[in-house]
């Protein structure tokens, strides 16, 4: 593109709260063909909330909600928050603080081991969930935390991030123009699906390890160029590996470091102008 049309890209999208850090991400968007949703905080709202404890016989909600809450308070993962506020007990000193990307997060309480995550974390230490009848949950579309104690499963929390009020209608006008859309995350297969299916997305791939998110866009890519939109740290290879890394509205810093266009707003509708005015850009000089 000529240098005013690029400048005259940039303007708008300045003006519409998008931020093009480079002339070539302006010019690359009109260019690619699939669009890589992030789920927690890109489609969805990104203020999770608990709405479910399911308990092991014996195990009581309040202990739960204390001991998940006592570690997630040094986490600083979006699903943190919403286990620190269901919490009304007092927290419990915790030692030996450990994350695990995309798994959950683990401590010592009382000089027994604590492990607050998914499905994968407490399979990695043997112990089984089978109890738990979680798909009443994340066939709702809840997320899953498994909270273990002492090499025991106490429960399960089921939080709910809902979706934003405009994603549906955004990826339809991606859609719209010919763009396949796809959704990546680490949960779980069964929560993803449900987002997915409220939003109009068939392409998931999920339980995706943050290492694995810019793979799956390697893999993407082999058959047509990809943006990718997302807002957390582990988005930011998979920003880095896409044609074109777009970081939405609150992103952490990471991800609006790692991308080449940066949504202020935080809906997806804005994803929907910027390619817009890509493809103004890129005909205006043709
Ligand atoms: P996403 O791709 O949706 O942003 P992440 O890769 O951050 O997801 O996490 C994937 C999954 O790992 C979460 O859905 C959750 O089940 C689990 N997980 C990761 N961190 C935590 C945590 N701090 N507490 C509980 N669960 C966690
Ligand atoms: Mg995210």
């Amino acid at each position: 593109a000529t240098p005013t049309a690029i400048m005259v890209g940039t303007g708008k999208g300045a003006q519409n709260g998008i931020l093009f850090k480079n002339s070539t991400a302006l010019e690359q968007l009109a260019q690619v063909k699939t669009v890589v949703l992030d789920k927690t905080g890109t489609i969805t709202k990104g203020t999770p909330e608990v709405t479910t404890v399911l308990l092991q016989p014996g195990a009581s909600q309040k202990r739960v909600l204390q001991l998940a809450a006592s570690l997630e308070y040094y986490s600083d993962h979006p699903l943190a928050t919403a286990v620190i506020e269901a919490n009304e007990a007092q927290r419990v000193p915790v030692d030996d603080f450990t994350t695990h990307p995309g798994l959950g997060v683990t401590g010592q309480v009382d000089g027994q081991l604590v492990l607050v995550g998914n499905a994968q974390l407490m399979a990695q230490s043997q112990l089984d969930t089978s109890g738990l009848a979680v798909s009443q949950l994340t066939d709702q579309g809840n997320a899953v935390i498994y909270v273990a104690y002492a090499q025991q499963v106490l429960g399960v929390i089921g939080v709910m991030d809902p979706v934003k009020d405009d994603s549906r209608q955004a990826v339809a006008q991606l859609q719209q123009q010919g763009l396949k859309v796809v959704m990546l995350t680490g949960d779980n297969a069964q929560t993803a699906r449900t987002i997915a299916r409220q939003v109009g997305i068939t392409d998931v791939i999920s339980d995706v390890l943050p290492d694995g998110k810019a793979q799956a866009i390697a893999q993407l890519q082999q058959q047509q160029a990809v943006a990718m939109v997302g807002d957390g740290i582990n988005d930011a290879p998979a920003l880095v590996q896409a044609q074109v890394g777009v970081a939405i509205g609150n992103g952490t810093d990471v991800a609006v470091d790692c991308a080449d266009v940066i949504l202020m707003n935080s809906d997806l509708s804005s994803l929907v102008t910027a390619r817009r005015l890509s493809q103004q850009t890129m005909t205006n000089i043709k």
